[in-house]
């Protein structure tokens, strides 16, 4: 069944670099219909639409133009396989089972557009929201529900004084979006979140200062690997400030 999980996660992945990529660019989602080379817009082949190996086939060139092609995507397909494959590892046949696989779904794609366009589609957090909260829901997590617009509003308040101390955006539209998203899943603990991906975030954040003083690092796919870590291992706000 973990193979089976794997195997879906690459179907699944490949389909992320698609989204990510078009909705990045203000591309259409169905149009055109196969995958195109970025550089030369050849339509691909059937045998270069399989994940991972096409990349190894290919040698990571274009057949046409020989144009590198990006190692995001390979990288997105193993990591949406290994993370589907760890979802069902963990949670079985289970509610918690479609929570992970959203949660991983969505971090592929956002490891994608955020780092390479320092986008997060709205379309994607839309999707990833509703199908959420209908779980949650199910879940019977009603207080989660409120708290995710509590988190989302504190965020964006906090976001418009640090700019405004700042005189610079300190955080993205799409990372507040993103706070629902975390709010829902962990309550309260969406402020642990909060300080758990600015502590990842903070080593990248000092080397990129340091190399290019104006450069800015993508904060969504910290956001959300602080969110998967707290979720797995059950962290807690008040267990932790109980330890200090
Ligand atoms: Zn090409």
């Amino acid at each position: 069944m973990v193979i089976i999980f794997f195997v879906m996660g690459l179907i699944f992945g490949s389909f992320y670099n698609v989204v990510a990529y078009r909705l990045s660019n203000n591309m259409s989602l169905v149009k055109p219909k196969r995958s195109i080379c970025p550089k030369c817009k050849k339509e691909l082949g059937i045998l270069e639409l399989i994940p991972i190996f096409s990349y190894i086939f290919l040698k990571g060139k274009c057949k046409k133009c020989h144009e590198k092609i990006s190692l995001f995507y390979p990288f997105i397909e193993f990591l949406t396989a290994f993370t589907f494959a760890l979802s069902y590892h963990l949670c079985g046949f289970s509610l918690d089972l479609l929570i992970m696989l959203i949660m991983f779904s969505y971090f592929s794609i956002v490891i994608y557009s955020d780092f390479k366009y320092m986008i997060i589609p709205d379309e994607v957090t839309f999707i990833v929201i509703i199908l959420t909260v209908i779980l949650i829901l199910i879940k019977a997590l009603y207080w989660n529900v409120i708290v995710a617009f509590i988190t989302i509003i504190s965020t964006y308040v906090f976001a418009k004084i640090i700019s405004i101390i700042l005189k610079k955006d300190a955080m993205g539209g799409g990372d507040i979006k993103l706070m629902f998203f975390v709010g829902l899943l962990l309550n309260y603990n969406a402020i642990l979140a909060f300080f758990i991906s600015s502590f990842l975030a903070f080593p990248a954040a000092f080397y990129v200062t340091v190399k290019n003083k104006n450069s800015k690092i993508p904060f969504g796919p910290f956001l959300l690997l602080a969110t998967i870590l707290i979720y797995i291992f059950k962290l807690d706000l008040i267990t932790i400030l109980s330890w200090l």
